[in-house]
């Protein structure tokens, strides 16, 4: 039986004592980095939770360790490695663990934008990629005089570009383009969509467009529909409803507010005793927050959990750990250096503008 086969027949308890034995053996050359989309029984680990910006932010700020292990999903622990020290490690539970969203948009496809785009306008465009995407994604935007963004500063982000050019190029979230698109007050009539299965040349909407937002989304978030909200409000009148960006627009529209999973937690923090709230994000947040706040009701939007954030488990955090200490790490994140130094320019200009 390999190490590795027999570590899945422990039980729980004994899992749980070997991971925090071996945080404490790694000692100071650790950071655990934890999204709030994780379930409790990894998340506990954690020395940091956040969201995908504080994440980042945590990661640039431990200089001085060795091995940054990230509880998320591939492109948080690409971020982490575009941004990391010489020598630092950054390593996954499970490189398993993708984001379907992030594999919407691909190189060559955002290329053929580009082309495009830059055929309409020159140079009078700046590329903005969602963090949720590929490093090479994030190459492209430190190439062309672009940025990075995130749920949570998307933005200061867009007024950082459109201070820059007239036109945003915007992927790979429809949803969290068009609604902050939206939030900053350009009209539908100037936010267009690029679908990168089919030839938008001559599209006289890309010609009249601000914004072009690419056709890509979260099914984490698409799936929230109007009729779970006027659902919900029906069950629970007088309830609150609040949902992240990357849901639909005329969700958005309908609720009571919307912003990052960071945001939606100090939301349900500042709600006074008995608050009723319903929330549109992945339901491991949601339950946890109801958990946390016994004093209020925190429900559901309707359930929907995240199968790639799912792919963490404990299992494989103690397999983590073990393999730094057995020398062989696994699970390891590594950006090459020619995709990494593009990468981190963009990344930096959005870290700088937060
Ligand atoms: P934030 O962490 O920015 O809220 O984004 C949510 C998400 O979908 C992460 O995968
Ligand atoms: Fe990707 Fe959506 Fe899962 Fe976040 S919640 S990792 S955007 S699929």
């Amino acid at each position: 039986m390999t190490e590795s086969t027999s570590r899945k027949q422990l039980d729980e308890a004994e899992v749980v004592r070997r991971i925090w034995a071996a945080k404490a053996k790694l000692g100071r050359d650790l950071v655990i980095l934890g999204h709030h989309y994780m379930s409790d029984d990894v998340i506990q680990f954690a020395d940091y939770r956040g969201d995908s910006l504080q994440l980042a932010q945590q990661a640039v700020s431990h200089k001085d360790v060795k091995y940054i292990v990230f509880c998320g999903v591939h492109f948080m622990a690409e971020t982490a490695s575009i941004l990391s020290q010489p020598g630092q490690m950054v390593l996954m539970l499970t490189l398993k663990a993708g984001c379907q969203m992030a594999d919407m948009a691909e190189l060559e496809d955002v290329q053929t934008a580009w082309e495009a785009l830059t055929g309409l306008w020159g140079d009078d465009v700046v590329p903005i990629t969602y963090v949720n995407s590929t490093a090479a994604l994030k190459a492209f935007c430190g190439e062309h005089g672009g940025i990075t963004c995130t749920s949570s500063n998307a933005p200061q982000i867009c007024r950082w570009a459109l201070g820059r050019a007239s036109h945003v190029l915007f992927f790979p979230d429809e949803n969290l383009g068009a609604n902050t698109a939206l939030a900053m007050g350009i009209p539908p009539e100037k936010i267009a969509v690029w679908n990168p299965s089919k030839s938008m040349g001559g599209d006289a909407r890309l010609e009249q467009a601000t914004f072009v937002v690419w056709r890509g989304f979260c099914y984490v978030h698409h799936r929230f529909s109007v009729k779970d909200v006027e659902t919900v409000r029906e069950k629970y009148p007088g309830i609150s409803v609040v949902v992240h960006p990357e849901c639909l627009p005329e969700v958005v529209a309908q609720a009571d507010d919307s912003g990052s999973t960071s945001y939606i937690i100090r939301y349900v923090q500042s709600a006074p005793a008995g608050a009723r709230i319903a929330i549109g994000t992945e339901a491991n947040l949601v339950y946890r927050l109801d958990k946390e706040h016994p004093d209020k009701l925190v429900v559901p939007l309707a359930e929907s959990y995240c199968i790639s954030m799912a792919r963490n488990n404990m299992y494989d955090l103690l397999e983590t750990l073990e393999s730094i200490l057995e020398g062989h790490p696994k699970e390891v994140v590594q950006v090459p250096p020619e995709i990494a130094a593009p990468a981190r320019i963009a990344v930096e200009r959005m870290l700088q503008e937060s």
